[in-house]
């Protein structure tokens, strides 16, 4: 019998960190620490636009706008509405080859405020919300929260609103009921156990003055407001106010090896995609990375990945390239190449009997491919080809990055979806591609540092092939 016959033919999947030496390790928590401290100024999709803008000008990236023509060495991006982003680095060969693609989204599940969001219920003062994505709504009471948005006033100016953040600030939170007037509420089911129309923002409890003319929390808050702002009631119904966990993102556990954050979903992908693209020069292909927003509620809207947004900046890159014609976007989007970076299921012990052990993404185990997604059955599903996967695959292995191919959820279960399949019906070959995740969804959620890097080395590899 031969001896390492299972070394030879088994696919071994093990923990990364057991082959990682001191150098590494170093490199993996330095470029952890980088990643945490982006997240914690990008809590929402503007806010990421904001730093992705910046990041990008410091490392001389332009506004396609600005240029007449383009040429090979070009670095450009495109802000779409202050929530989704566009960046390109022109390769040395003909666009024509195609593009190597990697998108990712930058919007996260949170709470919304209504457009109508001040009310005053028995003497204390709320701001009613709409959440936004899939969430588990009893997770979102009892937690700090803070306030991220705009407001932008009829004559067109806006104001930044960001209270919460700062150590000085006050927060907010949603209240829930105490146990002990809680028995018919736990005899719920979990997801009725809290109502979207009970997830009600605690804002203010001290009334303008003693004179009883109604509403007197409410008129103190819209006065605080207005001093601060310069705003009336009505100026809230033109604003997009989001809530979002208050919590840092940290490290996690005694070994430091994890990290926790809100919207890791799927500004990991997003961060370590950015980082990696930072990095480039003399891509042979076209590199893009794309920043999209409204992937958490199906990708539509003229900022979601649905949009013809996109299609306009790869046109505009054409035309300025000063090789455009007819049908030449349909061709470069059949040739392309792309890497739908976004998260993937972590198996979670704890909730074993969701997963399929053997398709399962297991934090610390590296990148996590899944061929496809979509849900009981592959419905919605982009299933790359084999041949694309084989080339992922190569990519990966003579890069030496440890990789591993998933699936979400048991079969009958459940599933989900990305923007893969929006550029796979353009024609390009597209495979899901990023950090497997504990908690998803949840205002705090949990990625291994070591699936992190491999993330961005997967993503630098993929542009410099
Ligand atoms: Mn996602
Ligand atoms: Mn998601």
């Amino acid at each position: 019998m031969e001896e390492n016959l299972k070394d030879r033919l088994f696919n071994k999947k093990e923990s990364g960190w057991k082959s990682v030496d001191d150098t590494e390790k170093k490199n993996i928590f330095d470029f952890s620490k980088r990643y945490i401290d982006f997240l914690n100024v990008s809590k929402t999709e503007r806010e990421f636009v904001k730093a992705a803008k910046k990041l990008a000008d410091e490392n001389g990236f332009k506004d396609i706008m600005e240029f007449e023509s383009l040429k090979a060495g070009d670095k450009i991006y495109f802000i779409n509405r202050d929530k989704s982003m566009y960046l390109a680095i022109i390769g040395e060969e003909s666009i024509e080859n195609g593009l190597h693609i990697i998108g990712s989204h930058i919007d996260s599940p949170r709470l919304d405020l209504k457009p109508n969001p001040l009310v005053e219920e028995g003497k204390l003062a709320y701001f009613k919300t709409h959440y936004y994505g899939g969430i588990k709504k009893y997770q979102w009471t009892t937690i700090p929260l803070s306030i991220h948005g705009v407001i932008v006033k009829a004559n067109g100016e806006k104001i930044e609103v960001n209270i919460g953040e700062d150590e000085n600030d006050p927060i907010f939170t949603i209240t829930d009921l105490l146990p002990h007037l809680a028995q018919a509420q736990m005899e719920k089911k979990l997801k009725d156990g809290v109502e979207g129309e009970n997830l009600n923002l605690l804002v203010g409890s001290i009334p303008y003055d003693e004179k009883e003319c109604g509403e007197q929390v409410k008129l103190n808050i819209l006065n605080i407001l207005n001093k601060k702002y310069g705003i009336t009631e009505v100026d809230l119904t033109s604003s997009e106010l989001e809530l979002v966990p208050q919590f840092k993102a940290r490290s996690l556990g005694l070994d430091e090896s994890m990290v926790a954050a809100y919207g890791q979903d799927d500004k990991v992908c997003a961060f370590t995609s950015l980082a990696a693209m930072m990095e480039l020069n003399n891509v042979k292909n076209t590199a893009v990375c794309i920043l999209s927003d409204k992937e958490e509620v199906g990708s539509m809207g003229n900022t979601g990945m649905e949009s013809h947004m996109f299609d306009f900046f790869i046109s505009e890159m054409l035309n300025k390239l000063g090789i455009n014609r007819p049908n030449l976007l349909d061709k470069v989007f059949c040739f392309s190449k792309m890497l739908s970076s976004d998260v993937d299921a972590g198996f979670d012990p704890l909730y074993a009997s969701v997963s399929d052990k053997n398709n399962a993404g297991f934090l610390g185990e590296g990148i996590s491919l899944n061929k496809y997604t979509g849900a009981r059955g592959k419905s919605g599903a982009s299933d790359a080809n084999a041949e694309f996967v084989a080339w992922v695959r190569n990519v990966l292995e003579k890069n030496n990055i440890l990789y591993q191919i998933a699936e979400l959820g048991k079969v009958d279960i459940g599933g989900g979806g990305t923007i893969a399949y929006i550029l796979a019906n353009k024609g390009a070959d597209v495979i899901d591609c990023g950090v497997p995740v504990l908690s998803m969804h949840a205002p705090y959620e949990v990625t291994s540092k070591y699936d992190v890097y491999s993330a961005y080395k997967t993503y630098k590899a993929f542009w410099n092939e």
